[in-house]
């Protein structure tokens, strides 16, 4: 391990070769999938299916939930076992609403739109229509991306930046998606820089996955696109961080408490891109995902072409089952993944990989010492962020500080994790701490905005007492004129 230059970050041993040795291919089909409602940023999908209803593969099996949501298809045909409470790994510790779906061995599809070509279309319909496929970000944030364009659309010189930078350890899908998919990759983007109406496009990929560099310089070359690039960035964890890449490519920042749309850049995944292609160009919805399967505690380390709601104990079983030496399951990397109890837990739309993992792959952390002040961790901060302070201001609960200190600008990336020779396991404190933060800024901004609104409507009431005085004044001063 060595730090990078001036922007901290880690030079970590990657793994992915484990992974990428072996073809993509399908994951065997399972009798039973689960699909939970809220696998996707913002409001819960609503079901638009009962139990006992037979359904087709790519049929919508629940719709938008809210503004920020999403559409969900069935993976399958079968019918709808259930409607109920499920585990799920995005919600440890408790059940999330889903749909279980019994699969008939059948496929049979659904008709979805037919196919048309995207650029006679207008960008909003384009978007509509990108809303329609279920399509969220698969870089593991799940932000429905009709939302995140139809927030950028429309601002003068908006650009695209397709995430293709997997920095983090062990997680290997997107590489096996630009190696075998990179057409793919190029007809999304070429979809999504209508659907903006943006006129560049750069797809970003770390410097040592050559082949995947390789497969996306052919297919940019055979779309013939001159507005599409492709750019090479250092493999420095965490270069695929959405605002460390936009200032790697772009040399801008975004502003701390900011957007990339907030620089005119909409950052999307090469999944998502992928995705798009697959919707507009084959009309087939978001129903399957790429995994990667790793660890030394797995026989077969492999990626898989993954039907959403299956159970990771299947992915397990498909790739040979367990070594003995597996010791702990990992949703994620290594760096920012969630330790998983169990894995009677489905795919879900933000699975990108499962770490079976043995305590050679992953050492059990040591006792937490006291801070030694050494500044390893400042060091380390890609979000060039002061992780010592942070760390006694999380202790002592104190939000005033923790706002200074810019909690919030915190990525959760583990670099300070990683370095600090004291074992404390920072990350994991600032990400305790940030929803009590988050909440004091929602209701400053409420309150901001309630005093707007009272300052609003007084401004209109007192300037229409004064209309109301001034015409009560004339029609006095009219009626003194009038002989009696
Ligand atoms: S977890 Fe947060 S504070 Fe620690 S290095 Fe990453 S961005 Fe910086
Ligand atoms: S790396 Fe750990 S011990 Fe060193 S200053 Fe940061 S928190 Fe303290």
């Amino acid at each position: 391990m060595a730090t990078s230059g001036t922007r901290g970050g880690l030079r970590l041993n990657a793994h992915k070769e484990r992974s990428t040795t072996q073809a993509l291919r399908a994951a065997s089909p399972v009798e039973k999938l689960v699909l939970p409602l809220d696998q996707h940023a913002g409001a819960p999908a609503v079901p638009l299916v009962k139990p006992g209803e037979r359904i087709l593969r790519g049929q919508p099996i629940a719709q938008p939930g809210g503004t920020v949501s999403a559409w969900l298809h069935s993976p399958t045909s079968g019918t709808v076992a259930a409607i109920e409470p499920r585990p799920a790994p995005h919600r440890l510790g408790a059940s999330t609403l889903s749909i279980v779906v019994a699969n008939d061995g059948r496929d049979e599809r659904h008709a979805g739109p037919a196919p048309s070509p995207f650029d006679q279309l207008a960008p909003e319909q384009l978007r509509e229509l990108i809303a329609r496929g279920g399509i969220v970000g698969l870089g593991g944030a799940v932000f429905p991306t009709a939302a995140k364009l139809n927030s950028a659309a429309g601002a003068a010189d908006v650009r695209l930046l397709i995430n293709g930078a997997e920095c983090e350890p062990y997680i290997s899908c997107d590489d096996m998606l630009m190696r075998e998919r990179a057409r793919d990759v190029v007809f999304g983007a070429r979809v999504l820089l209508h659907a903006l109406a943006a006129k560049t496009c750069v797809i970003a990929i770390e410097d040592d996955t050559p082949q995947a560099a390789a497969a996306l310089e052919a297919a940019i070359a055979d779309a013939h696109d001159e507005r599409i690039q492709l750019r090479r960035v250092p493999s420095i964890y965490p270069a695929g961080g959405e605002k460390q890449l936009i200032t790697a490519i772009f040399d801008v920042e975004v502003p701390s408490g900011g957007l990339p749309a907030d620089v005119n850049t909409v950052c999307l995944n090469v999944g998502t891109a992928a995705a798009v292609a697959s919707w507009i160009r084959d009309s087939q919805p978001l129903t399957s995902r790429i995994v990667t399967i790793t660890g030394d505690g797995v026989l077969e380390q492999r990626n898989l072409d993954v039907a959403l709601g299956t159970p990771l104990a299947a992915l397990i079983y498909d790739c040979g089952g367990y070594t003995g030496r597996m010791s702990r399951l990992i949703m994620g990397g290594s760096m920012m993944g969630q330790a998983l109890p169990h894995d009677d837990m489905p795919v879900i739309k933000a699975t990108n990989c499962v770490i079976a993992a043995s305590a050679l792959d992953l050492q059990p952390r040591a006792a937490e010492m006291p801070c030694i002040r050494c500044g390893n961790c400042a060091v380390a901060c890609p979000a060039i962020l002061l992780p010592q302070q942070l760390h006694w201001y999380a202790k002592a609960r104190d939000l005033d500080a923790l706002e200074t200190y810019g909690l919030m600008d915190c990525i959760e990336c583990g670099c300070c994790d990683y370095v600090c020779p004291s074992q404390i396991p920072l990350a994991e404190r600032f990400r305790d701490m940030k929803p009590a933060l988050a909440e004091r800024l929602a209701a400053r901004t409420n309150a901001s905005a309630a005093r707007v609104r009272f300052e609003a409507r007084s401004a209109r009431l007192e300037r229409i007492e004064s209309e109301r005085l001034a015409a009560l004044a004339k029609k006095r001063q009219e009626l003194a004129k009038k002989p009696s």
